[in-house]
């Protein structure tokens, strides 16, 4: 495997004090978890702010960012090491084109990942929106398909631009919620998870406001309107979900290939065969063969012997 580099997590000292003990604090856990890797894998639409969540959590500008969606093409994972603990986040360009998920764009993604660990799936999208659609659906059902249901075990949403004045007079935290519900509701759906399916609901849902007007409280940390420091809380949070006790998605050549369907229809040809021969062949032949042992000599047979039998 191409060796990456590893930086020292020199972007933690720019955090405020307060934020920067909390995060040295949720390390302290997860290594005390024997936890010693982390890597997160970051999903969404183009421009709903994956890159700049990305240089929130690292605290440095890590990737680029880009206001007009002119992504490059492939995924970049950042790397930082701090105290024998090392932090893998991986950026991918969004794959949606055009209305319709980009495969190529999908495929080199999931190259990308061979032979990784995804331990956090951290699917971002916007809170200034005000309804989900279809593309939403694709997003999630591309992710699902690729990863297998079980990566949902492993996600949080994050969702941007959370520094807004909701519409109508709504109430910030009423508007969160119903936000947050329309979503989940779509990944239910694009992860065919049922209804009342644990893992859905149980899917965290994060605020974070990655621009530079964020507000601050009097520790100088970066806050949300309802006064939550919220890059400190988002570690929080991918600590909560690595602990979870559901199991990391190794992505393994099987996993992203996935079974080849002609393959597949060449596999059960045998079999069908066998099944042809016990259960059709065999017992016409048992029946043939029973028919022989019960058969009485045809009435022909019978009167030309005894026609040939009688002496006239
Ligand atoms: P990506 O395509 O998903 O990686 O999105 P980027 O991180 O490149 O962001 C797209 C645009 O949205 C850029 O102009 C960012 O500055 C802006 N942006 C990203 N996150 C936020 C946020 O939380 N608040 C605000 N106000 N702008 C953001
Ligand atoms: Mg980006």
């Amino acid at each position: 495997m191409a060796s990456q580099i590893v930086r020292e997590w020199a972007g933690i000292n720019t955090f405020a004090p307060a934020t920067q003990t909390k995060l040295l604090e949720l390390l302290g856990k997860l290594k005390q978890e024997n936890v010693n890797t982390l890597t997160i894998l970051v999903m969404g639409k183009g421009g709903v702010g994956k890159s700049s969540t990305v240089n929130s959590i690292i605290g440095e500008r890590a990737v680029s960012i880009s206001a007009f969606q002119s992504e490059g093409p492939r995924p970049v994972m950042v790397s930082r090491s701090r105290a024998g603990f090392t932090l893998n986040v991986i950026d991918t360009p969004g794959i949606i084109e055009g209305g319709y998920v980009n495969d190529q764009a999908l495929e080199i993604i999931k190259r990308f990942l061979l032979n990784k660990t995804i331990d956090v799936l951290i699917y971002v999208d916007r809170l200034d929106v005000y309804r989900v659609d279809n593309l939403d659906r694709l997003v999630v059902k591309a992710i699902t398909d690729s990863f297998g249901k079980g990566i949902w075990n492993k996600a949080l949403v994050v969702l941007t631009h959370a520094q807004l004045s909701p519409p109508d007079g709504f109430p910030y935290e009423e508007f969160f919620t119903k936000r947050s519900e329309a979503l989940l509701k779509v990944i239910r759906h694009g992860a065919g998870l049922k209804k009342d399916d644990s893992q859905a609901s149980s899917i965290p849902v994060i605020l974070a406001e990655n621009s530079g007007r964020c507000n601050k409280n009097g520790s100088d940390e970066k806050i949300l309107p309802n006064g939550t420091a919220w890059i400190p809380y988002l570690v929080q949070t991918v600590t909560e979900v690595v602990l979870n006790g559901c199991k990391s998605i190794y992505v393994d050549k099987k996993l992203i290939e996935g079974p080849d369907p002609n393959q597949r229809g060449k596999l059960l040809i045998p079999l069908i065969f066998a099944l042809q021969f016990f259960l059709v062949m065999k017992p016409i032949e048992r029946a043939i063969k029973k028919d022989i042992a019960k058969e009485s000599r045809p009435s022909w047979e019978t009167r030309d012997v005894s026609a040939g039998n009688r002496k006239f």
